[in-house]
């Protein structure tokens, strides 16, 4: 069921009063190509205002606390309401075990979204998402599904882990048909490892989706495939999110600039410069081509390309930022470019 309706296409829209919910609201109207002027008032709280500000950051979104209503083709009041406080009504005993769905969501566009991932959606009792889930195909989950927003702002607020198994797990064991919606798949990075034990240990029976994994989905829509014949016989993922000189780092750079292999760094913005200078003082040319590629397949989405000697600046210049993936290797310059 669609909330937020279809909107004439090239219409200029704006949001009042943004809800808990507004980053559904604005992926919805994301995915229909259109990026509204969001209007928060008196009644926005801290949080809100913080997901709007990150909204506003990836380019889902203008924030205009002044906006004028008479100056946008469509008005939408945020028709979310607020987020369940996550005391279920009812305190009779389950009348059956529930379940968790592990949904790997892809890298942020429905579409990407697998049939069964979508079929999950559409049953949920409960979905508890992400902030790089595809939070548009929330559009199709049922109007009574409970919805619960954990993802983390970089730098701001955000569910512990703990919270979030003990969540899946609760709602579980009260008989309810619980989805963990993701964005790409649930098993890169995505901590899904640890929600499927928490299930296991509580006799949670749990099963998963797969998704379409941003590290592999993103460079393939910036035209750069992670593997190509006669370039490199494969790919490594790996995350930045600790640099080569943190001690809490466990990655072997010597051996991945050695590799031959196409190298694709996720969570590495802030880290970039100083994985560059250690892949080039194991070896790996300062000439690699390589790429940043920001929000694929988002309405935001850019792609710097230079070489690895020179990413982080070129990244730096084109504020491109989080979330992003880096691709390191000769795939880089692989396909043609079309006309
Ligand atoms: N499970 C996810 C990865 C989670 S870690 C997956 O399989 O894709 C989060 C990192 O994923 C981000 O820091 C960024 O490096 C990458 N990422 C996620 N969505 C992205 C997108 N739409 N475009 C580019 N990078 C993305």
């Amino acid at each position: 069921m669609s909330l937020v309706l279809p909107v004439p296409a090239g219409a200029s829209v704006l949001v009042t009063r943004p809800g808990p919910r507004v980053a559904e609201t604005v992926h919805a109207l994301a995915a229909q190509g259109v990026r509204p002027v969001v209007r928060p008032d008196a009644t926005t709280s801290d949080a809100v205002h913080a997901q709007l500000r990150d909204l506003a950051a990836r380019g889902l979104l203008t924030l205009d606390p002044q906006a004028d209503a008479d100056g946008a083709d469509v008005v939408v009041r945020d028709p979310h309401g607020p987020v369940a406080d996550g005391t279920p009504e009812s305190t009779e005993p389950p009348a059956r075990v529930g379940r968790v769905t592990l949904v790997g969501g892809g890298p942020g566009d429905p579409g990407l979204l697998t049939v069964a991932g979508l079929a999950a959606v559409e049953r949920a009792d409960v979905l508890v998402c992400d902030r790089l889930a595809p939070l548009a195909a929330l559009e199709r989950a049922r109007p009574d599904a409970e919805v619960v927003h954990v993802g983390k702002i970089p730098r701001g607020a955000f569910t512990p882990q703990e919270a979030i198994d003990a969540l899946l797990v609760d709602r579980a064991a009260r008989g309810l048909d619980v989805v963990r919606l993701k964005g790409g798949d649930s098993f890169v990075f995505g901590r899904g490892g640890e929600e499927w034990n928490a299930c296991v240990r509580h006799g949670i029976p749990v099963t998963v989706v797969p998704g379409v994994t941003s590290a592999v989905a993103a460079p393939a829509l910036a035209g750069i495939p992670v593997t190509h014949r006669a370039l490199t016989q494969g790919f490594v993922v790996v995350s930045g999110h600790v640099g080569p000189g943190d001690p809490r780092s466990a990655v072997d750079w010597g051996a991945l600039a050695r590799s031959g292999l196409t190298l694709v760094v996720l969570m590495g913005n802030a880290t970039l410069g100083e994985t560059a200078a250690e892949l080039v003082r194991h070896g790996m040319s300062p000439d690699t081509p390589a790429a940043c590629v920001a929000e694929g397949s988002l309405p935001g989405q850019r792609t710097v390309r230079a070489t690895l000697a020179g990413l982080a600046e070129a990244a730096l210049a084109a504020g491109v930022g989080p979330p992003a993936v880096t691709v390191v290797g000769a795939v880089v310059d692989a396909l043609e470019q079309r006309p």
